[in-house]
């Protein structure tokens, strides 16, 4: 996909204001765009639970957040004991326990729709409300 600004990928424009997509020539990338953005721009913030009688503790999650291994790359994103307290999973007593959610991708102003805790997660424990 080319010819178009850049403004539409990085959220200063809507897609409708895209002059030259708009082209009936661009029908196609222009609904490749939206179905591309949409899981942005519906991204809500954070209302993470972590059901406990569903969590095993597998710790799929844990490894699996980018904030995790962003935030602490020697404990929590190589399966280890955290060594940082701005890690959002950490295993306790064999159940996850969430904390740091303003630090989750799905929270504040430039929030995207991660799925990644979601995706490995082998007993749909967690749930964004
Ligand atoms: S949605 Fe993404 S950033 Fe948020 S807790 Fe899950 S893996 Fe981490
Ligand atoms: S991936 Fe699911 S089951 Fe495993 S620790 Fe995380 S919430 Fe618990």
């Amino acid at each position: 996909m080319h010819g178009f600004c850049g403004c539409v990928a990085i959220k200063k424009k809507n897609i409708s204001e895209c002059t030259p997509i708009l082209e009936v020539n661009f029908k196609k990338q222009k609904e490749k765009l939206e179905s591309l953005l949409l899981p942005t721009a519906g991204a809500e913030e954070t209302g993470m639970i972590v059901h406990p009688d569903l969590c095993t503790g597998c710790g799929n999650c844990v490894v699996a957040c980018p904030v995790d291994v962003a935030n602490d790359p020697k404990g929590a994103a190589i399966g280890c004991a955290p060594t940082s307290d701005k890690v959002i999973f950490r295993v306790v007593d064999g159940k996850v326990v969430a904390s740091n959610i303003k630090e989750c991708r799905r929270f504040g102003k430039n929030r995207v729709l991660c799925y990644a805790c979601i995706d490995p997660c082998p007993t749909g424990a967690i749930e964004f409300v």
